[in-house]
């Protein structure tokens, strides 16, 4: 295991939050009456932070993948992500629109589904897409959760993933994308590596299939990251699952584009991702 990785590092905005933070304590000590001003700073040094962990694609709270790394991008490599499942209705049959597409895809899946329906994830896994980790539960209040709550719910699904599938997750993606500055500490102790996207069509809430496609496609290029949802998957007006409308001809579309999708992890360098594969093997 590569332990230069698990050793967390804040970033700029997290350094210099904490600056203001000490600062703040020894001006209120060196100089009492200026309290309302020093609560103040602080006060809108929190509100600067809740507003980045409000913004998903955000490098300000640590290390986080809005597209594929450089050499993945120039080889026209993209990575199509599927966020909610395993469902066990909609996930088998976005296997096989994978298969007829030899297009291989990651699934950041909620840990108590991957629970309830194992046999779904194995499949997955078995015909050689990967599964990552999207919390254990999906709470709607993820990002105000303290720092015991999240390593808790990234934990549990790390270990029900790494169980069912006997692979470890590499990447997290959080719910919403939303989160705050306690989760990139845990992640680096877990050594996980957090994922946003490039693009997204809101599948979940436009029902509109050629809206979603439309959004996922402008401008396409190598090293994109693109969101979709077999988990809660909104509905076309005639009833059909969004993801199955769209899925076939955003395939077709990354084909004619010359465009390879490709796992996330496919895209680390060979030492990590062997790492993780070990980490199951061992246990
Ligand atoms: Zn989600």
């Amino acid at each position: 295991m590569n332990r230069e990785s698990k050793r967390w590092k804040p970033s700029p905005l997290l350094s210099a939050s904490a600056l203001v933070h000490a600062g703040a304590a020894a001006g209120a000590v060196a100089s009492p009456q200026s309290w309302p001003w020093i609560l103040g700073v602080v006060a809108a040094n929190h509100l600067v932070l809740q507003g980045v962990g409000l913004w998903p694609r955000s490098k300000l709270l640590g290390p986080n993948w809005t597209s594929l790394p450089p050499d993945a991008a120039v080889r026209g490599a993209v990575a199509v992500t599927i966020d909610d499942g395993p469902d066990p209705e909609l996930t088998p049959r976005i296997l096989d629109l994978l298969d007829e597409h030899a297009v291989k895809a990651t699934f950041f899946c909620v840990g108590e589904r991957v629970a309830q329906h194992p046999e779904v994830a194995r499949e997955a896994v078995r015909r050689g897409h990967a599964i990552e980790n999207h919390t254990q539960r999906h709470l709607a209040q993820f990002s105000v959760l303290g720092p015991r709550a999240i390593a808790d719910e990234i934990g549990r699904a790390q270990d029900v993933i790494e169980t069912v599938t006997s692979e470890r997750p590499c990447f997290f993606r959080a719910p919403a994308g939303l989160r705050n500055p306690f989760l990139d500490p845990v992640l680096a102790r877990l050594d996980l590596k957090l994922t946003s996207w490039t693009r997204r069509g809101f599948d979940t809430l436009n029902r509109r299939a050629d809206t979603v496609l439309r959004a996922l496609t402008r401008g396409l290029r190598g090293g994109d990251i693109l969101l979709m949802h077999d988990g809660r998957a909104g509905r076309t007006p005639s009833g059909s699952p969004v993801i199955l409308e769209v899925l076939p001809k955003l395939l077709a579309s990354l084909a004619s584009a010359g465009l390879t999708a490709v796992t996330l992890r496919s895209t680390l360098p060979t030492s990590t991702s062997a790492s993780h594969v070990l980490a199951s093997t061992h246990e």
